[in-house]
């Protein structure tokens, strides 16, 4: 299920270059391209869904989340620790719109507080 004009399908087809981090039948894994901390890794459904709103299936979102922690192994971060994030739409400033998991860690992070000053 893809949508043509979306990048991250073009990632998951081979069309557009990414390092890849992890993969399996359902799920690519690869290092977002502007890191916003030493590790910034991003997971997506092989699948296109707009955003965590869409309709997911159980399976697919279990299938989707399930592969954090696999992830955080390989990129060397379950110890120290790590933050999921997944923006939706526009207030949380969703800016490719497959959803898609944020695996961030490698330093320490605020407390997380959402709000811009
Ligand atoms: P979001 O703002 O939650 O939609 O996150 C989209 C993320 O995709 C951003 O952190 C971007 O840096 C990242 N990104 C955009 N284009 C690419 C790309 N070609 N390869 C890897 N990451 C990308």
């Amino acid at each position: 299920m893809r949508k043509d004009d979306c990048l991250f399908c073009k990632i998951v087809a081979g069309e557009i270059p990414c390092t890849k981090v992890y993969e399996d039948d359902d799920v690519l894994a690869f290092d977002d391209v502007s890191p916003m901390m030493p590790v910034h890794t991003l997971i997506v459904p092989k699948n296109h869904y707009d955003n965590i709103a869409d309709d997911i299936p159980t399976e697919e979102m279990g299938r989707l989340f399930g592969a954090v922690a696999k992830v955080a192994e390989i990129k060397g971060v379950t110890e120290g620790g790590f933050r999921t994030l997944v923006n939706t739409g526009d207030h949380a400033c969703q800016s490719v719109h497959h959803i898609h998991v944020h695996v961030l860690g490698g330093a320490q992070m605020n407390d997380g507080s959402p709000a811009a000053e």
